[in-house]
């Protein structure tokens, strides 16, 4: 059925940045290493920009957007934009660009310090932004250059765009105070900020919309929250004489969606995806004729050929409710979260990458979507799709689901209960106080990946191969010995990447030639996908682990990657519950656990690097999510004698509203990032009684600075004057496989020589 007159269109909130060859990160890469000028950086840049732009205009994208381009992170093009830049920044007396990467990577040079920003997920997705500060030296200003060059760049090609910005409520909500300024302050100020950026743009420009894109609003708000949004947008909005659009994502939006039509916008663009509610709540709100509604039905986050008959029904539901509205068919988020293209993926069989869509073929999703929508479409696009689903895309692997079925409450406890295991490791291990060690990964040089690519490209054998990675592991644990690591490392050399490796290994996965997706600046993943039941079938990392701790009398950590982390990290199936698949990976993961204590490796990490990730925005939804993931990462451990030691990794430091669930984990250590952020969450451990021994990171992987060993010393002063000394370890905030020899050792030595002095003067 096909409604009279439809005239949907196509639009889309954000492209992803980085290139169909992750062209950025190599620019970028180069740019930081001084290889190429500021001038060459930035026109190649440009080049890629406007590439992108005109790749979506020429697929006939209606409403195309700008502005979603950054050359690190969207917040952090906001944080110049609006002059946020904190003191410590500007006492370095840099601009433009250098000032711009300073505050993304940090600086130090000249004897100039500045510890960058702090970066966070952003909301449930496995991307990171920067966030903003708002101290006391912040002279706001707007500064909208490279915005502005956004729009002249794509007017000058001809294209009409609509630019997205982040919004203002998401900014101050995400904004941290550091000075003297209240949180109305910064409303105050954010407010006025954003209506000069909007009309300083159009001014030079001639633009005439905006897309003000409030992820926020997909978490709980209170009253006061949703006051402020109100306040917000409506001074906004009543202040320029232009068209704004609210865009929002990564779920429904219960607390303000009735307030929509009151606040002068020009249209609403919600996800539908994980936004399941936001279909029913619509039918509660009426909007002004042409009113544009973006409806979001094909994901932006995972990688699935889209169902067009379950979008179809969606949208014609919206179309018979609304009918006079302008609808838009729309990704439930940018696409920046998926991989640009499929047209470079070589090795999967086209019976697998049928089944898949990254953010070009999505385009052509929501086109496809559109032209049927509006009755111009060729009846097989519809037909071809619809076969697609008709029948399943897998056979079942009873035996695997089986084991699953017939889990027991035993299954999750592990025995004895942590006071009394720890006395038995204690003993066992005669670590001295303070142990310290690393979170498992050592630079990953040129030259080991130049290893793997040789090996890729049959230019050496396997056995060539392993023979070469034996001895970076040998090397590395004399080095360890040398600066005198308590608790040693293999170093993951082997490993690209902590999910793809097991990945590789688990009967289930199919993965991309290119599939990358932008995780922070310039570092990109390439999550694995579940493509069906997930098995192990030989061990995984033994051989490996019992070759490094063959070399020194020290322990040396076996290195996994939890349950929920292997699945956060990969896309997961859309027709696979995801008990399911995290129970399969937990399984997998409690063999290899068992088959590493077998082979005599007697302290084992599992690392849970990306638990808070997919950690629900409602309230209401996280009690179910944290209970699989805790159980899940007990299965992976119940199954060890006393005496081996579990550890456990996160790579973040909010877990302050988590804390109990992390206890509840049951692992006996864990070390999590704690150096670029601050100091609280260690007193929540403490006022919690946090039972996990815990390493709080005492510096930052993520920085190339080298923190000097008085710094090392304040820090873990620091840390002593909040947790008890039986309870701490020392150890970097995680993985050091994106930094360089040359960083990392010296930042070792001067932590060692750290914890040396606190041991000898608490002696
Ligand atoms: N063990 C991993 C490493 O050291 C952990 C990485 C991470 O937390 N992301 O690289
Ligand atoms: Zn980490």
């Amino acid at each position: 059925m096909t409604l009279a007159n439809s005239n949907a269109k196509t639009g889309i909130i954000g492209y992803p940045r980085i290139g169909a060859a992750r062209e950025l990160k190599f620019l970028s890469e180069s740019f930081f290493r001084e290889e190429i000028s500021e001038e060459e950086f930035y026109q190649k840049a440009h080049a890629l920009r406007k590439s992108n732009l005109e790749f979506l205009k020429n697929s006939g994208l209606d409403i195309i957007p700008s502005m979603d381009f950054s050359l690190y992170d969207g917040i952090l093009d906001l944080i110049q934009a609006l002059g946020f830049i904190p003191e410590r920044f500007q006492k370095l007396d840099l601009h433009g660009l250098e000032l711009y990467f300073a505050m993304a990577r940090g600086y130090q040079k000249n004897g100039r310090n500045a510890v960058a920003l702090s970066m966070k997920k952003w909301f449930n997705t496995n991307y990171h932004y920067l966030v903003p500060e708002f101290d006391d030296a912040v002279s706001p200003k707007v500064n909208a250059g490279f915005l502005i060059s956004a729009l002249t760049e794509a007017r000058d090609a001809g294209i009409q765009t609509r630019p997205v910005l982040p919004g203002p409520f998401t900014f101050v909500k995400l904004t941290r105070l550091t000075g003297s300024g209240s949180v109305s302050d910064l409303e105050n100020t954010v407010t006025n900020l954003y209506r000069d950026l909007l009309l300083t743009v159009s001014n030079e420009t001639g633009i005439q919309e905006f897309t003000l894109l409030e992820p926020y609003l997909a978490k709980d708000l209170n009253e006061e929250d949703c006051e402020m949004f109100r306040r917000i947008h409506k001074n906004i909005i009543s202040a320029v004489p232009l068209r704004v659009y609210l865009a929002t994502c990564f779920g429904d939006i219960r607390n303000v969606i009735a307030d929509i039509p009151e606040l002068g916008y020009a249209g609403l663009s919600l996800d539908l995806v994980e936004g399941k509610k936001n279909l029913d709540l619509l039918d509660g709100v009426s909007f002004k004729p042409g009113f544009e509604l973006g409806l979001g039905v094909v994901s932006g986050i995972n990688i699935w050929r889209n169902n067009y008959e379950k979008s179809l029904e969606t949208i014609r539901r919206v179309q018979e409710k609304h009918p006079d509205v302008t609808i838009v068919i729309t990704a439930s988020s940018s696409l920046l979260h998926v991989p640009v293209t499929l047209r470079n993926e070589k090795t999967l069989p086209e019976e697998k990458l049928r089944y898949l869509a990254f953010a070009e073929e999505k385009i052509g999703e929501l086109r496809d979507l559109r032209n049927i929508i509006n009755g111009t479409a060729a009846p097989e696009v519809l037909e071809n799709n619809r076969n697609l689903f008709k029948s399943p895309r897998t056979a079942a692997d009873t035996a695997t689901e089986n084991r699953v079925k017939n889990l027991r409450e035993t299954d999750f406890a592990r025995q004895p209960v942590r006071s009394r295991r720890l006395k038995i490791q204690d003993q066992a291990f005669g670590l001295p106080p303070l142990p310290t060690t690393t979170i498992g990964s050592f630079p990953q040089t040129a030259e080991i990946r130049a290893l793997r690519r040789d090996l890729r490209s049959g230019a050496i054998s396997k056995a060539d191969y392993d023979a070469e990675i034996r001895k970076h592991i040998a090397e590395c644990i004399k080095a360890q010995e040398k600066v005198g690591l308590d608790v040693l490392v293999h170093g993951e050399f082997e490993r690209n990447d902590m999910v793809e490796f097991f990945g590789r290994k688990l009967d289930g996965y199919i993965f991309t030639d290119n599939g990358w997706v932008q995780s922070y600046g310039t570092r990109c993943v390439k999550p694995p996908v579940i493509w069906s039941t997930i098995r192990r079938t030989s061990p995984l990392t033994v051989d490996i682990i019992s070759y490094a701790q063959s070399l020194t009398e020290k322990p040396v950590k076996g290195m996994l990657t939890g349950p929920i982390t292997i699945l956060n990290w990969s896309f997961p199936g859309e027709d696979i519950p995801a008990r399911e698949s995290v129970m399969e990976l937990a399984l997998a993961i409690r063999d290899e656990v068992l088959d590493l204590e077998k082979a005599g490796i007697r302290i084992i990490q599992i690392d849970e690097a990306a638990l808070r990730e997919k950690l629900p925005l409602r309230r209401e939804d996280q009690e179910e999510y944290l209970s699989l993931a805790v159980q899940a990462f007990r299965l992976t451990a119940s199954g060890v004698k006393p005496e081996t030691q579990i550890h456990t990794h996160m790579c973040y430091s909010e877990f302050g509203d988590i804390l109990k669930s992390i206890d509840d984990m049951d692992a006996d250590v864990i070390s999590f990032e704690a150096s670029r952020s601050s100091l609280t969450l260690l007193r929540e451990l403490r006022d919690a009684g946090f039972e996990t021994r815990t390493g709080p990171g005492v510096y930052d992987i993520h920085s190339p600075r080298i923190p000097s060993v008085e710094e090392f010393t304040a820090t873990i002063r620091k840390i002593l004057s909040i947790l008890p000394r039986e309870q701490v370890w020392i150890n970097p905030d995680c993985g050091l496989k994106t930094r360089g020899n040359a960083e990392v050792w010296p930042c070792l030595e001067n932590m060692l020589a750290a914890t040396k002095r606190i041991r000898e003067e608490q002696a």
